[in-house]
């Protein structure tokens, strides 16, 4: 994990190991150093400095476990949780960056901080959030980081998990949105789409509805009048819920359900009706077979064929993949899914790029593209990742980001650490 005698034994409330950590504090003073030290003048920037770094959880499954050491049960799981950050820049008193990371999304640029064998889900995450991470965040976005050369201010931006870990993180997995309290109608609706969605969900706003109505009362409410909350937040800090990665992969499952429904002639979205399945059996043959791409097949690793690698060649056409798509829908349908695949490949390549973005084009972009899928596909649902792509790429840009794409905010790179950890994991080794 890291070289250092700090490492710990994280154990649970009956005292059983469950896993290794480090303090956050010292393994993010420890990596300022060395990477400071690494630029050969530790002491050249004006200090002091300020250090911005993104942080975030993933839990992982279907490891193999047939090399565990099965004396003690809590690791005969084939679950892991893995907490982890990543440096994203340093700039000192005068403004200047004086480093920035290059590679965001390399699970090589990971510092991991805890990793647990356990089931990834609001129990285990509250256990590890409450022991290892919530009590130092507050000091260090407070204190900062004291190093031999000076201090460091530095900000913790908590972006990197899925939609699953948000639902834990900030206890509104109800949600329709991760980013509004707009309920599943108003997803649809038009004149909201005009009008847009302001992000309004944040920890603190989620602590003050909570704190409102007595705990045991609290889910007998509508989901509507909970903002979709179902427990406490977790997370001490405020989190960004872009999830860029998942952004891809979620717009690209749901623009391959259109396919299906529309090649089966079926208006009315129910992705799990048998006509649906049928139809998604002959599509993925059909494109395989033209386009060597496996869209939509199960995998070795117990997940589907349908990754971001998968979506990235899919969104950009790879063997010509849109002109097949358009030889299996009638005449009518192929000139609206040109277009919705040409401005969802635009768009998810700016939600996920590192370059300055013309907000006003892109607003304008998602709405044209958000009120054409209401035009054309009335029936089709919205699914929350669309959404957060067509109502708040704007604001998360502009707003969040400073006007930049959202690769640095991305998941990736936490996600791309669990098929290490599944290696080393089956192979015994001892260092991550
Ligand atoms: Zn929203």
């Amino acid at each position: 994990m890291i070289a250092s005698s700090e490492i710990i034994e994280i154990r649970n409330n009956d005292q059983v190991k469950i896993g290794i950590g480090v303090s956050y504090k010292s393994i993010l003073q420890q990596t300022t150093l060395r990477l400071l030290e690494s630029n050969l003048c530790p002491d050249g920037p004006k200090y002091p400095l300020e250090l911005t770094i993104a942080d975030g959880l993933d839990g992982s499954g279907c490891h193999k476990i047939y090399n565990q050491f099965y004396g003690n049960p809590q690791f005969n799981t084939k679950n892991f949780i893995l907490f982890a950050f990543k440096m994203l820049s340093i700039i000192d008193s005068d403004g200047n960056t004086f480093w920035s990371n290059q590679i965001p999304n390399s699970p090589f640029c990971v510092r991991p901080m805890a990793l647990v064998a356990q089931k990834e889900n609001k129990k285990n995450t509250k256990f590890l959030m409450d022991l290892m991470i919530n009590p130092e965040v507050t000091n260090i976005e407070k204190d900062g980081l004291e190093l031999p050369y000076g201090n460091v201010r530095v900000e913790i931006l908590r972006t990197m998990f899925d939609g699953k870990m948000f639902g834990i993180l900030s206890g509104a997995g109800g949600a329709s949105c991760q980013l509004c309290t707009a309920s599943f109608a108003e997803l649809t609706d038009l004149e909201l789409v005009r009008s847009g969605f302001p992000i309004n969900r944040t920890i603190t706003s989620a602590k003050e509805i909570f704190s409102i109505v007595d705990t045991k009362n609290y889910l007998l409410l509508p989901s509507k009048d909970r903002c979709g909350l179902t427990h406490e937040p977790i997370s001490e800090i405020d989190i960004i819920p872009a999830s860029p990665l998942h952004t891809y992969t979620c717009v690209f499952r749901w623009f391959m359900l259109l396919i299906y429904h529309i090649r089966s002639g079926t208006f009315k979205w129910w992705p799990t009706s048998r006509v649906i399945k049928e139809s998604m059996k002959f599509t993925r043959e059909f494109l395989c077979e033209k386009t060597g791409l496996r869209i939509d097949q199960p995998s070795s690793d117990g997940g589907t064929t349908s990754t971001g690698n998968m979506a990235r060649q899919c969104f950009l056409n790879k063997n010509n993949l849109i002109y097949w798509v358009s030889t299996l829908i009638s005449e009518d349908m192929r000139e609206p899914i040109n277009t919705l695949h040409s401005n969802l490949s635009v768009l998810l390549r700016i939600f996920n790029c590192d370059h300055a973005v013309d907000t006003d084009k892109l607003n304008s972009l998602c709405k044209d593209t958000y009120e054409s899928i209401l035009s054309n596909f009335p029936w089709a649902n919205v699914t929350p990742s669309l959404h957060r792509l067509l109502a708040h790429s704007t604001e998360l840009v502009r707003d969040c980001n400073g006007g930049f794409g959202l690769k640095n905010f991305s998941e990736e790179a936490v996600e791309a650490c669990n098929k290490l950890i599944r290696r080393y994991r089956e192979h015994l080794a001892r260092k991550i």
